[in-house]
This record gives C-alpha cells, structure tokens and sequence, in this order.
C-alpha cells in the first residue's frame, strides 16, 4: 500500500472539510486510554497498526477487538468520554460530520439501557461537529432481551438510524425486514454492512431484502457490471473503508482496491476508518492512500468529501456550506 504523496496533495487532504459516515465506537476509543487502564497488558503501539500489517484471519482481528473494547466499554460514562477524545481526533482532521454505530450486545451485556449510550455519545459532541448515531444489530440478535430493545429502537427519539453488523455469512431472517422498514417508517436511515467479504448478491439481498439506503463496503459489487450500474442508477452510496479492506485481506492490494471501479462507474463513495483502534488508521491516511495506490487526483478526492455531506443527514443549507468549501479550496489547488 503506497500512502506516500506529494506535499500538496498531503495539504490538500488536510484543508479539505470531510465527514465519517462509518465508524465502530467500541473499535475507536483511543488506544491511549485503554492502555492507561492497564498499561502491563497494553504496552507500545500493536503490531496491528504497522502500514503493511494484514490479518491472517477475521476471528484473529475480532479477538484482539474484543479484547481491547471490553476492558475500556463498562458504563454510559465510559462511551461519552471515549467519543469525546474521537470527536476531538476528528476535529484535529477537519472532519466535520460524524455518523457512528455502538453494538447492541452491549445493552445486555453492561446492563444500560441503550437509549443512555445514545445520549451519552451525542452529549459529548462539542458545538460545530455534528454526530448521528446508529445502533449494530446481528443478524441473528433477534433473541432474549434484545427482542424488545429491537422493537422499541424505532421508538428511540435520539437514535438516527440501524446498521446490520457481524458475519455476512448468516442468512438474514424475517424480523431484519420488519425492523428496518419500522425504523424507516420512524425516519431513521438505515444501513447494512454487506459485500465485504462476500459478493455482489450479498449486496443485492440487503438492496433488495432490507431496502437499504445506504451499504457499508459493498466493494463485492464491483464484480457485477449490473449491480454497479443500478448502484449508480440509484445513487445509492457505499460507505467504503479502504485500509480496514487491505488489512482485513477484504482486497488483493491497495492498488487493485475496488472503489476505483466503483467510482468511475458513478458510484457515490465515502471513505470512513471502520476500526481504527485496531488498524491505527488516520482519515488523512485513508485519502493517501486513493491518492498514493489509486491515483485519485485532488478533484477526485474532493469528490469523495463531497458525496459524504450529500449524503450526511444535515439540513441541506448546512451540506452547501461544507461543498461549497470544498469547491472553492479545490478551484485553489
Ligand atoms: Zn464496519
């Protein structure tokens, strides 16, 4: 992966406004906090956040997830002072709007009401930086006391939208249908991770199945000329994580990394950080490399920004102000 680049280029990323439209909060804290909790067991950086690292296997990166979410994620309070220290990292990358997803396993599992790891998420934005959150379902959560955290979220006044997480292997069930089209009917967008690891039917399925509005990943489409001509047709946007693909072995190498494709057929994408407690990855990092591996020209790169406010769940005088400064620092460079 070449995330080398001119200087210009290394600026331009940095002026240039950006938003995240998709980001794991358990898999964001900084690793600075959880290694303060218990500094013996958390020593120097992981070896996980060395540029050309690649796991060997998905469980191996789920482990080491696991490991580092569970001993910082305890209490309502933990989530409002993780997302204080990310929204502030962002802030530091010019990165204006954030949409985020917490893991609805943890309601169970901490015993919080979910509607509190909401709050305390939003509450920690400060004035300027606009967060939207999502709550990660499985699959197959649908079971025991999450049933009803899944029928009530429509309900949930501060939560934005749903996000399907976990294996993209497992079947979808009927309840995935009601839900999403109950949250929907609520004003809530709403999302699925799909055609990361698994192909261009796994994307159709939740398109078609789920009748989502937005995909996370999605690059499995790019090898169905169909698919990636109706995803443009009907502009719907993939919200696509380059470095986490790369070290997830998601891709062959940057450099034949799918959202090249996808892009000059016409499909809006995002790039986001996924994971970045475990991948050590910066938003800049993730621009570099379309520009170091992929070629992406400044107005390229612009355009990704860009199609991250359209899509932003922002009043739309808000989005023309944030494309507006994009426009005008690349008519500068
Ligand atoms: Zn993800």
């Amino acid at each position: 992966m070449n995330t080398r680049i001119d200087p210009e280029t290394a600026a331009f990323i940095d002026r240039l406004p950006k938003t995240e439209t998709h980001l794991h909060i358990e898999a964001a804290v900084p690793y600075r906090l959880v290694a303060g909790l218990n500094p013996e067991k958390f020593g120097g950086d992981p070896e996980s956040w060395a540029q050309e690292y690649r796991f060997d296997t998905f469980k191996e990166f789920e482990d080491r997830l696991f490991e580092m979410a569970l001993e910082w994620y305890t209490s309502a309070e933990r989530y409002h002072e993780a997302a204080r220290a990310i929204f502030e990292e962002l802030r530091a990358e010019n990165v204006r709007y954030l949409e985020t997803s917490f893991h609805i396993g943890i309601i169970e599992f901490l015993g919080v009401p979910g509607e509190e790891i909401v709050q305390a998420i939003k509450e920690a934005a400060p004035a300027g930086f606009e967060v939207r959150v999502f709550m990660g379902i499985w699959r197959d959560h649908y079971q025991g006391a999450l049933k009803t955290v899944i029928d009530e979220m429509p309900n949930w006044k501060q939560l934005d939208g749903v996000d399907i997480h976990g294996s993209e292997e497992k079947p979808l069930e009927e309840w995935n249908a009601r839900a999403w089209e109950e949250a929907r009917a609520a004003g809530k967008l709403t999302k699925a991770h799909a055609g990361e690891f698994t192909g261009a039917d796994s994307v159709r399925e939740v398109l078609d199945f789920l009748r989502v509005e937005r995909v996370e990943h999605g690059i499995g489409a790019a090898g169905d000329p169909a698919l990636v001509e109706r995803l443009a047709r009907e502009g719907i946007p993939l919200d696509i994580c380059p470095i986490s693909n790369y070290k997830l072995r998601a891709v062959e190498s940057m450099e034949r990394h799918p959202i090249r494709r996808l892009f000059d057929a016409g499909v809006r994408c995002t790039v986001s950080r996924d994971d970045p407690l475990i991948f050590g990855n910066t938003l800049h990092q993730e621009y570099a490399a379309l520009a170091g591996s992929l070629g992406f020209t400044h107005a390229e790169l612009a355009a990704i920004a860009r199609t991250g406010f359209e899509v932003a769940l922002l009043p739309d005088e808000a989005k023309r102000k944030h494309i507006e400064e994009i426009d005008t620092l690349l008519r500068r460079s």
